[in-house]
């Protein structure tokens, strides 16, 4: 009865405020969601629900005051372990800026990201060198970048192709790309560990693309040293022998745009997430 008295009695400045608060919490969830920091969030939601509750309903003056001053100092830490993904919030609202302020028809940074791919891609394909290039998305991909050459460069097709020249120190393993810029080149990606492949003639670049695909949301196109054809995967599946033309239609139609959850997904995520904290 309380509850319901309490809603009534909500003026709107008030629904505004909570509506505010949701959305800070709901954004710094998404942010982290996927990261090692998602678990420190965790946690720290998880240190202040104690603190709450010992210091509301026991007299136990010195412990809560211990578990408050242990807060005090995460508040300080949080801008240095949460460094990543205050730069990554930041950029979301410059993208989301220059968005809006992009007229319809011109190039976005995505798209001209995904022309450059696929022009190496044909390249890579009639030279007949092999080549591995993942794309990022939701899941970050840290645990596998940090295996790489670090490059954190501007992408285009001439650096591509120069990367995956053979004998060359970058050319073995995957490029991976990571908000319209190539984080790292010879990064070391999972296998996948299934049985049979879609081609007797995939070894393990295309193992090593179905590995990433299945461990995180990201995408992978892969071009064979051995028949030069370009294949695009994505969650466990592979789409085989593309052209230039149609990879990057498949990509613009896909992943032109970064993901964006709808409410319920959003919502169901929150509650997985604290779920599996507590
Ligand atoms: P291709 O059709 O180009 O021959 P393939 O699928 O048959 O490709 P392999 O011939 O076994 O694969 O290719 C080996 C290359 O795959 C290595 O030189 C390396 O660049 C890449 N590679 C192997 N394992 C990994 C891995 N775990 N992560 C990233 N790249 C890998
Ligand atoms: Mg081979």
């Amino acid at each position: 009865m309380e509850v319901i008295w309490t809603l009534q009695s909500l003026s709107a400045t008030a629904c505004l405020d909570i509506f505010l608060v949701a959305a800070v919490i709901y954004l710094a969830l998404r942010l982290v969601r996927g990261s090692q920091a998602a678990s420190l969030l965790r946690g720290t939601i998880i240190i202040w629900l104690i603190v709450w509750v010992l210091s509301n309903f026991f007299p136990l003056v010195a412990f809560s005051w211990l578990l408050r001053s242990l807060l005090l100092s995460l508040a300080i830490a949080v801008p240095v372990i949460f460094q990543q993904e205050l730069r990554r919030a930041v950029d979301m609202v410059g993208r989301a800026g220059i968005r809006i302020l992009n007229r319809p028809g011109q190039e976005t940074d995505r798209q001209r990201v995904i022309r450059e791919i696929c022009a190496a891609s044909e390249v890579l394909s009639d030279r007949l060198h092999g080549g591995l290039i993942v794309i990022e998305r939701r899941d970050h991909l840290d645990e596998y970048i940090n295996t790489g050459i670090p490059l954190d460069s501007v992408i285009t097709a001439d650096l591509l192709t120069t990367a995956f020249w053979p004998k060359t120190e970058l050319h073995d393993g995957a490029a991976i790309v990571r908000a319209n810029r190539i984080a790292a080149a010879a990064c070391v990606l999972p296998l996948s560990a299934v049985r049979r492949m879609p081609d007797r003639s995939m070894g393990l670049r295309h193992r090593a693309a179905l590995g990433i695909s299945e461990v995180s949301d990201a995408v992978a196109v892969v071009i064979s040293e051995e028949s030069g054809h370009i294949s695009l995967v994505n969650n466990g599946r592979f789409v085989r022998r593309l052209d230039a033309k149609r990879l990057q239609t498949i990509l613009n139609e896909f992943y032109g745009e970064p993901p964006q959850e709808n409410l319920v997904q959003s919502i169901r995520t929150f509650v997985d997430e604290l779920r599996s904290g507590l």
